[in-house]
């Protein structure tokens, strides 16, 4: 009994001294980057997007334009050896490009919009179109991995695998029956994303499920990653699977180990605001309620409701990523303004009441609207907020990044600030405290 009090105690004071020492090695910051910089709050246009949910259909773009939609991407698959895709391509009197491959082909590329299918715009809220798909990424042997999407990318770019394979399984090999020029064609992920980044595109890494480091060997990395999609929200919900937080943990590990500037993306996925509302299509998934579909959106903030300030405003970083599990639709915190200053990043919202938590290399490092850069963790490369509404609605900010403040110069001795001498005191404190009580401990085990 008294040995396991010790050890409550012994824990408890070892955890406060861990803190204290974190504290006195705080380090001052300055934002080397702000997503938000060239942002004019007062006169902003917002823009609420959808990058990914396969609206390939007239219906499900007007589905879209009736949700508050101003700019999505009229996308499926592409790439490569999708054999559903096939059939759409030979339905919309393209060639088969290749009958002797047994699974397809990937899908024409669907631009412009209105010459495929798609409503003219504008219709209801939608002004503009988004150019891209989900290009299917390939491992270096040829095998199917990881789904990008290709934002701002109008051309048809197309998975090859290496040069001396045949087909294997879903992977159509080394044909090139299009004729497409080498600019066009891709053997692994880390080529698609430097082609396609070289033809204009901003990369999208869709849904990374995996551990953190999983996708480090993609390389380039791309601009963005998913850190919600609907569909795999749906899975967490009904099939104790726990895609989210896993999308969310590689975020913060590429942020934190490739560049903090890369940009975290919601979407909707399969579980849209077309989606039949009932019973889902995924047998484990809950029923599909006005509440859990369409809940993965991004507010871009645009200087002009068109594609070239849109792209723009995306590389740059000037839009949150959206999760929004309510009835009420488009209804998220709306942020109106974002100030960086020396010595904080202050946020404002209209209500002014949401609780916003701050993170800063995956872990919290303040709460509140504002995050003072004086004194926070050593080593942080970046810091991202999510303001949340308390009703389902999550905004979330697109990472600072900072820079840590030089030491002060040799030869002038810092004089502690207070709370540094506070700290000291603390740790010298509870170093007594914990020799005393040791010495107490050693005696009544004698
Ligand atoms: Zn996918
Ligand atoms: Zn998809």
């Amino acid at each position: 009994m008294l040995r396991s009090r010790g050890c409550v105690l012994r824990l408890a004071c070892t955890s406060s001294l861990v803190l204290a020492s974190a504290r006195v090695s705080a380090e001052g910051y300055s934002v080397s980057y702000n997503p938000y910089g060239s942002v004019a709050w007062e006169t902003t246009l917002r823009c609420q997007s959808q990058h990914h949910d396969h609206a390939s259909t007239a219906s499900r773009i007007t589905a879209l334009s009736e949700a508050g939609y101003c700019a999505v991407t009229y996308m499926t698959y592409s790439g490569a050896y999708q054999a559903q895709t096939a059939a759409a391509w030979v339905s919309a009197g393209m060639p088969d490009p290749d009958p002797g491959v047994p699974l397809g082909w990937g899908e024409y590329r669907r631009w412009p919009p209105e010459e495929h299918g798609a409503p003219a715009l504008p219709l209801n809220s939608l002004l503009f179109y988004l150019p891209g798909a989900e290009e299917s990424g390939l491992r270096p042997d040829g095998g199917h991995t990881n789904h990008m999407h290709s934002l701002g990318l109008a051309q048809y770019l197309e998975g090859v695998g290496c040069a001396s394979c045949g087909h294997l399984r879903s992977a159509v090999r080394n044909h090139n029956p299009l004729g497409l020029p080498e600019a066009q064609r891709y053997a692994t992920d880390s080529e698609l994303v430097a082609k396609a980044t070289a033809l204009g595109a901003i990369m999208t890494l869709n849904h990374p499920n995996g551990l953190p480091w999983y996708f480090d060997a993609i390389e380039p990395f791309p601009a963005a990653v998913e850190i919600y999609s609907n569909y795999h929200a749906s899975y967490d919900e009904g099939c104790g699977s726990s895609f989210i937080a896993r999308f969310k943990a590689v975020w913060d590990h590429v942020l934190e180990t490739k560049s903090a500037r890369i940009w975290g993306v919601a979407v909707n996925d399969w579980s849209s605001a077309w989606t039949p509302l009932g019973d889902p299509a995924i047998a484990c998934w809950p029923q599909i309620t006005e509440a859990n579909r369409d809940r993965g959106k991004l507010q871009v903030l645009l200087t002009s409701y068109d594609l070239t300030a849109y792209m723009a405003a995306f590389a740059a970083g000037a839009f949150f990523a959206i999760e929004e599990n309510n009835a009420i639709k488009s209804a998220y915190p709306t942020v109106t303004s974002i100030a960086v200053a020396d010595n904080q990043i202050a946020i404002s919202t209209a209500q002014a009441d949401e609780t916003i938590t701050w993170i800063g290399n995956g872990q919290v490092i303040g709460s509140g609207a504002s995050l003072p850069l004086d004194r926070l963790p050593a080593n942080l490369a970046y810091a991202r907020a999510e303001i949340d509404d308390g009703e389902g609605r999550v905004v979330y900010t697109q990472p600072f990044e900072l820079a840590a403040l030089p030491p002060p110069p040799p030869g002038e001795p810092a004089v502690p600030a207070l709370p540094a001498l506070l700290d000291a005191a603390i740790v010298l404190g509870l170093a007594l405290v914990l020799s005393r009580s040791a010495r107490k401990r050693a005696a009544s085990a004698r």
